[in-house]
């Protein structure tokens, strides 16, 4: 029969466990082993390790064993203890806050802003690597105690679970979730009442939200929720499901996300009295509307709309995670001008100011579509790519943005992504740091080093060992121990994936008779391959059945044998992708080789966190340069996996032959996919066949593979330290937020004033700006060619319009040029001015070239913008260059 109405009946916890319901809410119980342990101890048959949920737990347990546990000291003293342990951490100084004793200038505080968020299993609010990180990003500004506010969404039904149909077809699923079973907290008025938050729709509707609270440690996590009795059915279901629902849907979650979170940041600092961000991250460019939210905020203090937007660009960071057209949202104009216009949600920000801001207008650019990535990097004064190659990549794929500028001169930087140790770290990993350093407290220092290290000197050890030498111990343990450990993760590995895939076999309809073959699916001293992602389809899930035979030969070689576990889910609108993911359930339902390799379903965090310390290899075979970072390989290296993996993302950056492989990619060269596609595959095959298996089989006297052993301790040892979010949050700090604060500090409304009225003037006059002669003393360069550190002196003219020299820096551009005469490797020096204009208003501008480095060179004059609350000499997208066509002043060449 059906409830025809649900609802949750709490636990009421005796006096003395009060502290268990704390314990559950702070989601720091995901990435804490003691408090995860007490939880288990409360309930040991309740307590399931593969998606636990203290709040499910505490919901479950029954009234006569929480009077048990009530009278039990033992138990009663490690709850005292985690309690204590979690005040200290929420509330004692970390490394931000001694950063901030010891003089550095920091912001108050920072809203994060990201579509989805992937903390725990039990909070399942993500698709994929996005949402992980974003969730990483949280845990480890806690840990660094920076003070931090995620927002998003809370979605109803979550992403979807994913089964398969019979014939390997994916099956969605939309489980709901009740808010109330989940580790939230509403988010109340001082009378109790919910807070809510209201959007404007055209036609005279509203958007309502309410604000839920999720606790990451230290960081508030707010979700907004459409799914209140004040809105209509349609609004109701604004937050339904994550990236589901056409362009309509997805432009309403958008505006919730943006202006409706800084709504929600605003209720939630006057509540509880949390310092008030000075700058806000947007972590893609979905929940770009923030910035328009802010713009009307700060017009309503009597800024104009010029003025208020240099406000909200300086205290506004923008990270673009993909260079794949799929992945960036893009809106019709109409839609967006529907929703702007008079009767719209921001009535004091006119509508044709807003337009402009995500116009593609570059060459290839689409004149009717409004682009979240563009208003992303227009509203914002620092803007970053998520790799060293993916900042590169980013830098030219919006080049058209900064025309006239070279793409390495494109103001958008990188900050490689990281993944929270303490999250991913199998607990038997942790372990091997505390045999080796003889307490429990310090294989999880080992293993979640970024907490000792980066909260400072006064806490955990003293500040004495840095992260790379907590790391660099991995060298001293033997052989045998990491093998051990090794073999003990795989099987444990084996074991989880038979059991999922006898559920999953369950589910596609086999009776329990037919299935005995699962008892012998993998085994635990076989070579074991993970693969396992979102199946976009320039992940190529399906390159490995490139050639089915040499696979298959590869599974079944007699002496040095593979086994691969795969998983992924397709988008629920990505019948391409699903296609590859039914390819790939076939050739593994195989009974020649289904003992070797498994798809197994529904990949998410539960599974991911089993998954990656169990392998020996993590393989990923995207097409170069398409994966702006990955961070699977991350985690899967920081649990002694290696890495096999195309040269793309972090693996770019970091690969070294002493632990890894790289898969040669033929990225510029192939003719067509297909090609390349073969020629990838191809390598791929040869690599297993003559590199790692034969690594992995080799054993020394004592069966122990020496070298492979070697390769994974060089993992821990030199990517350890790198991959951490640790790393990459104080990266954010450092690089990215503090200079952001500072920059939204010093435009206080009359400077804003000044600004955007400077960048008028500059526009304004620009197109009398131009570079009229360039003369160099002649005795330098003789006969085209100078001497190695000699000097050349530099005598320009230049037209400043209206301008003062004060407005600009003329510079040289120097470096060496390729045959093309383009120059490379560009060094740029400002040139002075030397005296007053001449009677044509011409300035001299003078300056020595020091020639110090030999062979084909070539040098340029150009004139920028300047002004210091600049963040770079391409802000405006505006230079003069020497005029080619006169020949006089342009470029000099020396060969
Ligand atoms: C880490 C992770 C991802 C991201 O993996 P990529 O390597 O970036 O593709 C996706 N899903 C889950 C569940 C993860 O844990």
């Amino acid at each position: 029969m059906k409830a025809i109405r649900r609802f949750t009946v709490r636990p009421v916890l005796p006096e003395p466990l009060q502290p268990l319901s704390d314990l559950a809410r702070n989601l720091r119980w995901s990435w804490h082993t003691e408090t995860q342990q007490l939880f288990q101890a409360a309930d040991p048959e309740g307590w399931r390790p593969a998606d636990a949920d203290p709040v499910r737990l505490l919901g479950a347990v029954s009234a006569g064993r929480l009077t048990e546990l009530a009278g039990d000291q033992h138990f009663l003293r490690r709850l005292a203890e985690v309690s204590d342990d979690l005040r200290q951490y929420v509330s004692g100084p970390r490394w931000y806050q001694n950063q901030l004793s010891q003089g550095a200038e920091l912001p108050a505080a920072v809203a994060y802003f990201s579509p989805e968020f992937g903390v725990t299993a039990a909070l399942p609010q993500y698709s994929g690597g996005l949402g992980i990180l974003a969730g990483d990003h949280l845990k480890a500004a806690s840990d660094l105690g920076v003070p931090l506010i995620g927002v998003g969404l809370l979605y109803r039904h979550g992403y979807f679970r994913q089964s398969l149909s019979r014939d390997g077809w994916q099956q969605e699923h939309y489980p709901v979730l009740d808010p109330d079973e989940l580790p939230l907290t509403l988010v109340r008025e001082p009378d109790g009442s919910p807070s809510r938050v209201v959007l404007a729709l055209p036609g005279g509707r509203s958007l309502h939200a309410s604000i839920w609270q999720a606790q990451v440690g230290r960081v508030p996590l707010l979700l907004l929720d459409s799914d209140v009795e004040e809105n209509a059915p349609g609004e109701r279901d604004v937050t339904d499901r994550l990236y589901g629902g056409g362009s309509d849907h997805r432009l309403l979650q958008e505006m919730l996300l943006g202006i409706g979170g800084v709504r929600a940041v605003r209720t939630y600092c006057r509540l509880t009295g949390h310092p008030v961000p000075e700058v806000f991250h947007t972590n893609e460019g979905h929940a770009g509307f923030l910035g328009l939210e802010r713009i009307r905020e700060l017009s309503e203090t009597g800024l104009d709309f010029d003025a208020a937007l240099e406000v909200v660009r300086a205290g506004t960071v923008f990270t673009t995670h993909t260079p794949v057209p799929a992945g960036i949202d893009r809106f019709e104009r109409q839609l967006v001008a529907r929703h702007f216009g008079d009767d719209g949600e921001l009535p004091g920000v006119g509508v044709e100011r807003i337009l402009p801001l995500g116009m593609e207008t570059y060459p290839g650019g689409e004149p009717g579509l409004f682009n979240m990535a563009v208003m992303g990097l227009r509203l914002a004064q620092r803007a970053n790519g998520v790799s060293t190659l993916h900042g590169a990549v980013s830098r030219e794929m919006f080049s058209g943005l900064w025309p006239g500028f070279d793409p390495s001169e494109v103001p958008i930087t990188s900050v490689t992504n990281g993944v929270h140790a303490p999250t991913w770290v199998a607990p038997e990993v942790l372990r091997l740091g505390a045999r080796k350093f003889g307490t429990e407290r310090a294989g999880n220092a080992l293993a979640g080093a970024e907490v000792g290290e980066t909260s400072g000197a006064e806490t955990d050890d003293g500040g004495r060992t840095g992260t790379p030498r907590r790391w660099s111990a991995v060298a001293a343990v033997p052989d045998q121990e990491i093998w051990d450990l090794r073999r003990g993760l795989r099987e444990q590995l084996v074991t989880e994936v038979r059991k999922r895939l006898y559920a999953s076999w369950r589910r596609r309809g086999a009776g329990t008779a037919e299935l005995d073959w699962i008892d012998g699916v993998l085994d635990p001293d076989v070579l074991t391959i993970g693969f396992a992602r979102r199946v976009p389809s320039y992940k190529r899930l399906t390159l490995m059945l490139h050639d089915r035979d040499r696979l298959r030969a590869l599974l079944l070689h007699p002496t040095h044998p593979i086994q691969i576990v795969v998983a992924g889910k397709a988008h629920p609108a990505d019948d391409g992708g699903k296609r590859l993911v039914q390819e790939l359930v076939r050739f593994a339902d195989d009974p020649r080789v289904r003992h070797r390799i498994v798809f197994l379903p529904d990949y998410g965090m539960a599974m991911a966190q089993k998954l990656y310390p169990g392998c020996d290899v993590w393989l990923n075979n995207p097409l170069r340069p398409l994966e702006a970072c990955g961070t699977s390989g991350m985690k899967a290296a920081l649990n002694g996996c290696l890495n096999l993996s195309v040269r793309d993302g972090w693996w770019d950056e970091w690969f070294e032959p002493d632990f890894g492989w790289a898969i040669p990619t033929a990225d510029g060269s192939a003719t067509n996919e297909d090609r390349r596609d073969e020629l990838e595959a191809n390598a791929l095959y040869s690599l297993i066949e003559d590199r790692v298996a034969p690594r992995f089989y080799d054993r020394n006297a004592r069966d122990l593979p020496e070298r492979w052993i070697e390769m994974v301790r060089r993992t821990l040892v030199t990517l350890g330290p790198k991959v951490l979010a640790g790393r990459m949050v104080r990266e954010y700090v450092e690089r990215l937020y503090a200079p952001a604060a500072l920059a939204r500090r010093a435009l206080q409304p009359a400077t804003a004033r000044e600004l955007a009225g400077w960048k008028a003037r500059i526009h304004a006059a620009w197109p009398d700006v131009a570079v009229d002669h360039v003369e160099a003393a002649a005795d330098t360069v003789v006969g085209g060619s100078a001497e190695l550190g000699s000097t050349l002196a530099l005598r320009v003219r230049i037209a400043l319009g209206g301008l003062e020299p004060d407005d600009v820096e003329v510079q040289v551009v120097a470096g060496r040029v390729d045959s093309a005469d383009a120059i490379a490797e560009v060094q740029t020096f400002p040139l002075k001015p030397a005296g007053g204009h001449d009677l044509e208003g011409r300035w001299l501008y003078e300056g020595p070239l020091a020639l110090d480095r030999t062979g084909p060179y070539g040098y340029t004059v150009r004139v920028l913008p300047s002004h210091p609350l600049l963040a770079s000499g391409a802000e405006l997208g505006l230079v003069a260059v020497p005029n080619a066509s006169t020949g006089e002043g342009g470029g000099v060449l020396l060969r």
